[in-house]
């Protein structure tokens, strides 16, 4: 699993105390917008966010936070939040919702810009360096409730991608895989280091 190092900086000018923490992810959920790419979904999950937070040195309300990776697993997952909760409801009930925005990825994702700097040859990857391979994709398919379902798609030992869709199991062109059609229904990118 992904670990990341979480730095919180406190607004207070005259303190600027920072703490910082590794914490260890299962996958990375990422926030999700028409058309975006899962690279910049990427950047802007590891963006400075205001959290309210009280500073231990001044005592002050309100920090910065900030993550970069500290150590890359072998496989990655990146969780990308289509199915969302909306209010409104009668007596404040939540509504699950599916969202058909569009999320661009390729087959490489490269996440050197994302990683703690300065730790050595390999950057937080080690030896293996940042660079990793699409693997699989989960999609959610149809409407959100029974007649959705996942499918997903992977790739082969001999570079193959094939299509699980219950007991059905057929091939399946790359180019398919990364096509606009996939990128409205993908859930789940599962990646390993290349
Ligand atoms: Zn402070």
């Amino acid at each position: 699993m992904p670990q990341v190092r979480v730095t919180l900086k406190c607004n207070n000018s005259e303190c600027g105390f920072e703490r910082e923490r590794i914490e260890d992810m299962r996958d990375l959920s990422l926030d999700i917008v028409e058309g975006c790419d899962v690279t910049a979904c990427l950047t802007e999950y590891f963006e400075n966010t205001e959290v309210s937070v009280d500073c231990e040195q001044c005592g002050c309300e309100g920090a910065r936070k900030s993550g970069l990776i500290d150590t890359l697993p072998k496989c990655l997952m990146l969780h990308l939040k289509r199915f969302r909760g909306e209010g409104g409801g009668a007596k404040g009930s939540l509504t699950m919702r599916k969202g058909s925005e569009l999320v661009t990825f390729g087959k490489a994702l490269d996440l050197e810009g994302l990683c703690v700097p300065c730790k050595g040859a390999g950057g937080a990857g080690g030896a293996g360096g940042s660079n990793f391979e699409l693997k699989s994709v989960v999609r959610h398919v149809g409407a959100l409730d029974s007649s959705g379902h996942y499918v997903t798609d992977s790739l082969g030992k001999e570079g193959e991608w094939m299509n699980y869709n219950d007991s059905r199991v057929e091939k399946r062109e790359e180019s398919d895989v990364l096509s606009g059609a996939v990128g409205r229904e993908a859930y789940l990118l599962m990646y390993e280091r290349a």
